[in-house]
């Protein structure tokens, strides 16, 4: 027979089997309350304790609680946890009730349907996202409750997965859903794990999809909807989760757009790492990113926008174009800039009010933050009708201050309401006749009960008569002992302490009625007046939406505007030569670090007829990174729509940056430096395009220099003859430089270098040309490796560079390679150029080294 609990218990297992992979918090009374398993897990997590309750037939079981009005930093902390919580209420009022109280889980509260402030990144999105595929098409349909913005997007071919993963690298979730069965589960899982660690994840089912799949049209409309079946299904369970653990009408989540990677610059996930385009290497903040850099906004939802654009650049030059100009203006116009960010201060993150006013967890001073917002944009729309570029002329026609709203609120709510919504306290007076009625009321009351107190003081004769007051009794007139005797006969006497005596009158009784039952009218009529405010604001969420994009546009332009005017960048011309040239450019973040003065600009010239790769030889630490880095950071900024570290400089914009930089930190994932550095050379070859921008710094190291130098050569055979993509590649290997005189558009750079006597000086300017030296042990000098090691390393270096050197080779070498001195006047090359990089695995690479290698011995 099953086990049997009390009612209540009963209630609690039957709401709990509805919800087996939340946390129960079940309410009861002033708490929240959680049994059996819930209680062990919330227990130990939370850090409180456990106790047990009689659960019927004498059966004890495990008990834990919270009260109701900490709930939230619990539940935040549950959720920073990983897990879900499920918020059970009583929906009806338990003096009313017969037997036991009705309860429902009014939400369920996961890492990506959070609303709480304690959870939500201010600055960046917190993203749910939905992932399924389908008949060879990979999708995606992700939504920020917070701020109500909803997308999709899908990927097909054999780079979906790739693709799929540098979506979720930017969106940064903070919580995935695979529905149904994924076959790039593995993958995805895999990637998740090693590069967006904190992100949830796990399945969602659905029982009857098919009741389902009415949801995108319904909510969205059909005009935008997805063609696609299985993109349309991805946006159904999205739509489904979201009423399943929200359970709100969700009217903030009204536009549903599409992710489309043909209209940005693309960024894969490797590059943005690289290039700390928003994120750092370090900690993964933004400090020491180019985001870091160009940051100067003043609201949260500009900040949010501006990492989307610092992300997603573009790819279009009108688009770009309309954004420059835009900026251009701002830093032409200081004065007007300095007064519309000025503004912009007092403007809070109203596009998450908006949300919580929605889904009805807004308070009064959310209310009040909203109205000082919303007040503040008539002078903001006065500043930008005055500028002419074309994205203030549409951001002003959009902008609206809605006037109406702040009228409302400001005669609705007092200045500083309190946060609490069902103690009273917030609406203004004036606002509503029967609540100042009300208030009226109890304030008099006071003074009634003074005049009471002197009035029987002069018939009773007893001066030490007074009027008090406590919850059990109400309001008395105490008396003392001594004067008893005198009490009149009308009074009814109520207590007796040890030396007074309490009585009641029924005029007395009369004035309590009316006085406590005004207090507690004057909540509850407090409460409704608010409630239904919010919902007239509810009404217009729409417009107000489209207000916060606008404000969050001019805060973008602003801070673009702003960083090109403090750090001294131009505006770049955009054109489509396919030609990127730049005159003294700076890089962005490092000229920051090391305070202008002392950055070193330099120049560069790329284009397909005469300089289509750079090779850029020198020593280490004499700048190469920094000045790759430097090209590719300004075209990613060019292509933002913001100003360049530069004097001059025009872009084209390119299709997609890639770079393959520096040692890998994927050493976690059981692969060696060599085979990820290949698997991300394979990456590049095989989406490169044209018009794509290359980076690679010092490919091959990871392996013996003339593997290497091989490898190296064929990929750049490979990028000039078959992608033709504008690329610089950094390298130790003296010997690649042969190629400029061997094939046209490729040239030699290298960083210039000041000796003198033993001592060396690194320039940090780029200039055509190979390097002669490597200047390795006058690095390692500055590193600090002892005297001897150095004394001895300069020796073994000019013994090598004697004629006789191979001798000297392989006495330092225990297992010497004899390959001849030049690889590629050997039989080897050819072997090498027939080979189709594209299409080898990484396993099969090394075998044909391997084989290679033998061959040579
Ligand atoms: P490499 O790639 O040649 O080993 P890096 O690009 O890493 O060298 O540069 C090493 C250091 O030199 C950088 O951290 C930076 O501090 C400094 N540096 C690089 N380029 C410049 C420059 N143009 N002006 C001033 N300092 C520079």
């Amino acid at each position: 027979m099953a086990e049997t609990y009390t009612p209540m218990l009963e209630q609690y297992r039957e709401i709990k089997n509805r919800h087996l992979n939340d946390i129960l918090f079940f309410r009861m009374g002033d708490f929240y309350e959680m049994f059996f398993e819930d209680a062990e897990t919330a227990s130990r997590e939370l850090e409180i304790t456990l106790t047990a309750r009689d659960g019927g037939g004498g059966k004890r079981v495990p008990m834990c609680g919270v009260p109701y009005h900490s709930a939230d930093g619990y539940i935040a902390k549950l959720i920073e946890k990983g897990y879900k919580v499920a918020v059970c209420e009583q929906t009806e009022d338990p003096r009313q009730a017969q037997g036991i109280v009705k309860r429902e889980v009014v939400k369920v509260i996961t890492p990506g349907t959070v609303l709480s402030d304690q959870l939500l990144p201010d600055k960046a999105n917190n993203y749910l996202v939905v992932l399924l595929e389908e008949s060879g098409l990979l999708c995606f349909a992700a939504v920020d409750i917070s701020t109500g913005e909803c997308m999709w997007g899908s990927f097909t071919g054999a780079s979906k997965v790739a693709a799929m993963c540098d979506r979720l690298f930017c969106l940064s979730p903070a919580e995935i859903l695979f529905a149904g069965k994924i076959d790039s589960a593995a993958a995805i899982n895999e990637f998740i794990a090693a590069r967006i660690p904190s992100c949830a994840y796990s399945s969602i089912d659905v029982e009857d999809f098919s009741a389902l799949r009415k949801l995108p049209a319904s909510h969205f409309g059909t005009d935008n909807l997805p063609e696609q079946e299985p993109a349309r299904d991805c946006v159904a369970y999205l739509l489904y989760y979201l009423h399943h653990t929200l359970k709100s009408d969700l009217s903030h989540v009204n536009r549903l757009g599409r992710y489309d990677a043909d209209a940005h610059l693309l960024l894969d996930n490797i590059t943005l790492r690289n290039l700390e385009i928003s994120r750092n290497l370090r900690d993964g903040s933004k400090k020491g990113t180019l985001l870091g850099v160009l940051d100067y906004t003043q609201t949260a939802m500009g900040a949010r926008l501006l990492k989307k654009w610092v992300e997603q650049p573009l790819n279009q030059p009108t688009e770009i174009v309309t954004r420059l100009d835009a900026v251009d203006e701002l830093v032409k116009q200081p004065a007007a800039r300095a007064y519309i960010r000025e503004q912009l201060r007092d403007v809070y993150d109203f596009e998450r009010i908006i949300t919580k006013i929605e889904v009805g967890t807004a308070n009064a001073r959310d209310l009040t933050a909203l109205r000082q917002s919303l007040a503040t944009l008539p002078l903001v729309k006065e500043a930008i009708v005055k500028l002419r570029a074309k994205l203030f002329s549409s951001a002003g026609g959009q902008l609206s201050g809605h006037m109406d709203i702040v009228q409302l609120i400001q005669d609705a709510l007092v200045d500083n309401p309190p946060v609490a919504t069902r103690e009273g306290g917030m609406i203004r007076p004036g606002y509503d006749l029967e609540l100042d009625e009300l208030r009226t009321i109890a304030r008099d009351s006071k003074l009634w009960i003074q005049n009471l107190e002197a009035n029987e003081r002069e018939t009773t004769g007893i001066r030490s008569l007074k009027v008090g007051y406590n919850r059990v009794f109400g309001y008395y007139l105490e008396v003392t002992h001594a004067n008893a005797s005198e009490v009149p006969a009308r009074y009814t006497r109520k207590q007796t302490l040890a030396n007074a005596e309490r009585y009641i009158t029924p005029e007395l009784k009369e004035f309590e009625l009316k006085v406590l039952g005004a207090e507690e009218k004057i909540v509850v009529l407090e409460y409704q007046l608010f409630v239904s405010l919010r919902e007239t604001i509810k009404r217009q969420v729409r417009e107000i939406q489209q207000t916060a994009r606008q404000v969050a546009l001019l805060d973008v332009l602003c801070s673009l505007s702003e960083a090109a005017s403090r750090h001294n960048y131009v505006k770049p011309q955009i054109v489509t030569d396919r030609e990127l040239r730049i005159k003294d450019g700076r890089h962005p973040v490092v000229e920051e670090l090391l305070q202008r003065e002392r950055f070193i600009p330099n120049d560069t010239g790329l284009n397909h007829r005469d300089c289509e790769i750079m090779i850029i030889t020198g020593p280490n630490m004499a700048g190469k990174s920094t000045y790759m880095r430097q090209v590719a950071l300004l075209t990613v900024m060019a292509q933002i729509g913001s100003f360049v570290p530069a004097r001059e400089a025009s872009i084209s914009p390119v299709d997609r940056i890639f770079t393959r930089v520096g040692a890998s930190d994927d050493l976690s994932s059981g692969q060696s430096t060599f085979m990820v550095e290949m698997a991300e050379v394979s990456h590049i070859l095989k989406h490169a395009t044209s018009k794509s921008l290359i980076i690679l710094d010092e490919i091959g190291r990871g392996t013996s220099t003339y593997d290497g130098m091989s490898i190296a050569r064929a990929v750049i055979e490979h990028i000039k003859s078959k992608i033709k993509a504008k690329t610089l590649f950094s390298t130790h290997y003296h010997e690649l430089t042969e190629m400029e005189g061997q094939f046209d558009g490729v040239k030699n750079y290298s960083v210039a270098v000041k000796e003198r006597g033993n001592d060396v000086v690194f320039l940090r300017r780029i200039v055509p040309g190979g390097a002669d030296k490597s200047y390795g042990v006058h690095v390692a000098q500055l590193a600090g490796l002892p005297k001897s090691v150095i004394e001895r390393a300069r020796q073994i270096l000019s013994d090598h560079e004697q004629p006789d050197c191979r001798q000297i080779e392989r006495a330092a070498s225990p297992s010497p390679s004899p390959l001849p001195a030049s690889l590629f006047s050997s039989g080897l090359s050819d072997e090498l150029l027939a080979l189709d990089i594209m299409t080898v695995t990484p396993l099969e690479a090394l075998n044909i080294l391997y084989k290679l290698q033998n061959q040579a011995k």
